[in-house]
């Protein structure tokens, strides 16, 4: 097979042939060529342990996957107007996973396809316009989901605010108004919304609904403090209007101890939006309501995705859901990521660099900081450590409105020693701070 092995040629192909604002992680950009599990190898072969990619959610280059698409191609693919066992094999799976209010599985290819679908639905329900959603949130590219990203529309360049949209300040307990000494900090961070409501019926736009990712991700992989949003649901809800939650990156597993992430927070959402690792790496995207908004939304035109729910997504989408129960995927990520969380709180007590660590499961974040009175956001520290561990063959993100806190995200099939390795390799990179 070719491989490419000079990357100054792809790098200055791409320049040439790609639009300025796609971004390329590392100043020094990896390339990447093949896959194994939480592994990714480089154009000389050279591995890298994968600590940041949840699409490939069962681990990269699953030969069930490979072997599902493979049987299907060989088959046929088409589309949601003619029968297939696999479309409702594969909505039946996500229903067995979701609580019984939820009943209808809307299948399109992408997560932002999911989320743009998920405020038609709601404005079809309540028959209002306007949204309420955290700062720092992301949805999604389209017109209307970057409209609801405040990481997209209030970042430099960006289209600004609608006036249909409301924000309210992402529930983040180490930064934010509401610290953890507070013990109402929840109920706080939820009253927000009451103010958000309100200026939507006084600007005419009425409440069609609230999104929100259940664990904020870009604004610094933030767990709310517990109750958070089941008292903003039931605002909501008080106010006539329907409650999204975007799973994309929390879905699945991913939490260890829950399914979804918003188990954790005992609220159920009107409207769960799944989408990156639910075809891993296939592009999908998953919108599951109940019967009542599937039945306001059905009073208009049809709906139809040429590609959404073909028989070749749904396929993959079940294997992969099948391979998460089957590989005991969920348990290793609780088992795992406690071990991570162990591991990184021992290196905070080490390193002043730690300012807060905070996850669930594999979903963690290592917030960096100048020091640990001030708070001070260590976003060029950050940006060091995410190059030096790269160095060493580890590929981790970066998050947050100022871009200090690691983001570690691997695959679910990582492994303890694995896991030991990220610890003592992060170690070693702190140390050289000092
Ligand atoms: N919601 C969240 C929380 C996401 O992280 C993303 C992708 N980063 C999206 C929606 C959009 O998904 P996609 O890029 O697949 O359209």
């Amino acid at each position: 097979a070719y491989i490419p092995t000079d990357k100054s040629e792809i790098l200055a192909k791409r320049r040439a042939h790609f639009g300025n604002n796609l971004r390329l992680s590392y100043a020094d950009p990896v390339m990447l060529v093949r896959g194994w599990q939480h592994h990714l190898f480089d154009e000389w072969g050279r591995p890298y342990l994968d600590a940041y990619n949840n699409v490939p959610h069962v681990g990269h280059a699953h030969p069930r996957i490979q072997a599902v698409a493979a049987d299907q191609l060989s088959r046929m693919n088409s589309n949601t107007r003619y029968l297939h066992p696999a479309q409702t094999e594969f909505a039946e799976k996500i229903l067995s996973k979701l609580p019984a209010p939820f009943e209808v599985c809307f299948f399109v290819n992408s997560g932002t396809e999911a989320n743009e679908l998920a405020l038609r639905l709601a404005r079809a329900h309540t028959g209002a316009k306007g949204m309420v959603t955290p700062d720092h949130g992301y949805h999604g590219n389209t017109t209307g989901a970057i409209d609801i990203s405040a990481y997209k529309f209030n970042a430099p360049g960006g289209v600004g605010p609608s006036d249909w949209v409301e924000l309210v300040e992402v529930a983040d307990d180490y930064r934010g108004s509401f610290g953890r000494d507070d013990p109402d900090r929840a109920a706080k961070f939820a009253g927000l919304v009451d103010g958000a409501i309100a200026r939507l019926h006084d600007n005419g736009h009425g409440l069609a609904g609230f999104i929100a990712e259940t664990f904020p991700s870009v604004g610094g992989q933030i767990i709310p403090p517990a109750g958070y949003l089941k008292s903003v649901y039931s605002k909501i809800r008080a106010a006539g209007g329907v409650c999204i939650a975007d799973e994309v990156q929390t879905g699945l597993g991913r939490l260890g101890a829950y399914y979804f992430a918003f188990e954790q927070q005992n609220a159920l959402p009107d409207i769960v939006v799944l989408g990156k690792p639910i075809g891993n790496g296939h592009p999908m995207g998953v919108l599951v309501t109940t019967r009542a908004i599937a039945d306001s939304f059905a009073k208009g035109p049809e709906f139809f995705s040429t590609f959404g729910g073909s028989t070749l997504s749904c396929r993959i989408g079940k294997e992969v859901l099948d391979i998460v129960d089957d590989e005991g995927l969920q348990e290793n990520a609780r088992r795992q990521g406690a071990r991570l969380l162990d591991g990184l709180r021992e290196l905070q007590k080490k390193h002043a660099v730690i300012g807060d660590v905070r996850g669930i499961g594999l979903f963690v974040g290592v917030e960096l900081v100048k020091d640990p009175a001030s708070r001070q956001e260590g976003t060029k520290i950050a940006s060091y450590v995410k190059d030096r561990m790269r160095a060493k063959r580890i590929l981790l993100g970066s998050e947050g409105p100022k871009d200090n806190i690691l983001k570690i995200r691997p695959p679910l099939t990582i492994t303890g020693e694995d896991v030991e390795m990220l610890l003592t390799t992060l170690d070693q990179i702190l140390a050289e701070l000092d």
